[in-house]
Order: C-alpha cells, then structure tokens, then sequence
C-alpha cells in the first residue's frame, strides 16, 4: 500500500486507533445477516463463499478481514487477542512442523 493511501485510512477510520481486536467468528443474528471487512469489503458471513471468521472491534461494531487487520495493525496500533484464532493456531501448527523438518 502506498503512503497516501495509508495516509487517507488512517484519516478516514481515526476511530479505530489503538483499538483492542478479537478474533471471532461470525455468528448471525438472522438469516441472511452478513457484514463487510471496513477496509476492503470482503463478505463475511457464514455462506460458503464468503470468510467466516474476521477481527472483531466492540466499540465500533467493526469486522476487519485477516488479510487487512496484518496489513492495518501497525499504523493503527491494534492490540489483537488471539485466544480465539483458529487461523494463527493453524499457522502455528504449520510453523511447528516445518521447524520438526528442518
Ligand atoms: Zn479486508
């Protein structure tokens, strides 16, 4: 991401620095209830096409999607719980046993 972009968020989305995320899945409220990532409008939902999980920000009731919170977590200087993250236990488990083979 280039430096103006990443100025503009960070104007745009001031709310959300220094913010505290959770990992969570998303659970409906209704049937067709669904939600977007803030920053790239990925889907998130429990349909099959869409991401299932995302990081979770109470105050805002905002989802942002794995790929953004990695990307945005620096400049806007998250705090990530992840008790809950199945997708860091699976990288994890990955680092685990590529570390056993080499
Ligand atoms: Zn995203």
């Amino acid at each position: 991401m280039n430096a103006s972009k990443l100025q503009s968020e960070l104007k745009k989305k001031a709310y959300l620095r220094g913010k505290s995320f959770r990992f969570a899945r998303f659970e409906p409220s209704f049937p067709d209830d669904h939600t977007f990532c803030v920053f790239c409008w990925a889907r998130i939902s429990i349909w099959d096409e869409d991401l299932r999980e995302g990081y979770f920000e109470p105050e805002s009731q905002s989802w942002i999607c794995d790929v953004c919170t990695e990307e945005f977590k620096q400049p806007f200087e998250w705090s990530i719980d992840r008790t809950n993250d199945s997708a860091w236990k699976r990288l994890m488990q990955h680092n685990a046993i590529d570390s056993t083979i080499l």
